[in-house]
């Protein structure tokens, strides 16, 4: 074989998902793309907000020289120096542009973060479901996820977490609001959380990281609070992207901030630089980097996805169906009606529907719908979602 043992057997496994997309390429091939609901892709359907296109606009006629060349690697100092100031006014905290480092997206930034931070064979605890990249970003870097499920409303078990914490975790990964439940961590539970690792750092002797993964930190309803994790654990780091909020996924563009409080913080953001450079990120995209300064505190109009937010559930509702409302993101992971997650996917499809079931995120018995799609999407779904339902009740 070509390719290496370990690539072939990940593609191998993520092979349903592969026969998913398949499946949705065929049938909009035969009835047309506007007669398939897809709600498999976290694609956001807004566009950009006009602010960015003004700056970059701006980026683009900047006469001065050298601009497309090589950058520092954490990025250039003026924009990690806005987004300090950004940060230390939301959270009053001092933060300076010397614990940011900028990054290639979220994506980018929990692989030198894993980078810097994993030995061989430490682990990386997360709440399941979870983002389906996190187990392969922690093997990119000989780390190992391990997972513990959420409570049923999708909110962190602590005791739960605190029991599979040992003396090889290295980190514990947070993400919310998240993906693929829409749940929001509250401050009691961050404090919570907090407490506990400051307790199990020392049982340990050794520090365990807690890294928060908030692409989604603007995408929040109802007024919902996201605590800055910063408050609650000095051993933190977060990584996020204006993927979402700025709907630029296309861009690649994110950063790290560490902890101004956290031990070694000068030596983790050097390994963070180093990291962006080994990975073959080198930096984050220059152009992009010198529109943010203008793009302060500028996000897409999160009304939408709300109003989105509400008009699926309450379809979803009306059909039959059982969730949580996601108080962030733009997911909703939903109650299968039979056990088999992967097979009712398969009943949706004959409905013309694209979902993704839950196992790819290690919530079997769901399935997750991303709703930053056309209203149409949704509206005309429904009479679907109603027959798919109906048709196991008859069975
Ligand atoms: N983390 C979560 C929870 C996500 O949902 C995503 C993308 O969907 C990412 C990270 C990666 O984001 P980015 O496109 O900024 O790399």
């Amino acid at each position: 074989m070509t390719i290496a043992q370990k690539i072939f057997a990940d593609i191998e496994t993520g092979s349903w998902i592969r026969k998913m997309f398949e499946a949705g390429a065929r049938l909009k091939a035969e009835y047309g793309p506007e007669n398939v609901f897809d709600f498999s892709l976290g694609n956001p359907n807004l566009e950009p907000p006009q602010a960015f296109k003004k700056a970059l606009e701006k980026a683009v006629q900047d006469p001065a020289c050298g601009l497309h060349g090589y950058m520092p690697n954490a990025g250039y100092p003026h924009v990690r120096e806005q987004i300090a100031q950004t940060l230390a006014r939301i959270q009053k905290k001092k933060i300076t542009r010397e614990d940011i480092v900028m990054t290639c997206g979220a994506a980018g930034g929990l692989n030198i973060v894993f980078k810097s931070l994993l030995n061989p064979e430490e682990e990386v605890l997360v709440t399941s479901p979870y983002f389906v990249e996190y187990k392969a970003y922690a093997d990119n870097h000989g780390g190992r996820l391990k997972t513990v499920p959420a409570r049923d409303d999708f909110s962190l078990d602590l005791d739960a977490m605190a029991k599979a914490i040992g003396p090889k975790t290295k980190i514990v990964l947070i993400n919310s609001p998240n993906n693929p439940t829409g749940a929001v961590y509250s401050r009691v539970q961050l404090e919570g959380l907090g407490r506990m690792l400051e307790e199990k750092s020392k049982i340990f002797g050794q520090t365990i990281y807690l890294v928060s993964d908030e692409p989604y930190t603007r995408i929040v309803f109802d007024h919902v609070e996201v605590p800055p994790i910063f408050d609650f654990y000095d051993q933190s780091l977060v990584v996020t992207s204006h993927s979402k909020d700025l709907s630029l996924a296309g861009e690649r563009i994110g950063y790290v901030t560490v902890n101004p409080r956290a031990c070694y913080r000068q030596e983790i953001v050097n390994a963070l630089t180093l990291a962006n450079r080994t990975l073959g990120f080198v930096n984050a995209p220059a152009m992009i980097q010198r529109v943010l300064p203008d793009l302060q505190g500028v996000s897409v109009d999160v009304a939408i996805y709300e109003r989105k937010r509400d008009m699926i559930c309450e379809g979803m509702k009306k059909a039959g169906y059982t969730f949580h409302k996601p108080m962030g993101s733009f997911y909703l992971f939903v109650k299968s009606p039979i056990e088999n997650d992967v097979d009712f996917v398969q009943i949706l499809q004959q409905e013309r529907i694209l979902a993704v079931p839950g196992k790819g995120f290690g919530g079997p018995g769901y399935f997750r719908l991303a709703f930053c799609v056309d209203d149409h999407c949704i509206t005309a779904s429904m009479d679907g979602f109603e027959r798919a339902i109906q048709s196991i009740k008859q069975l």
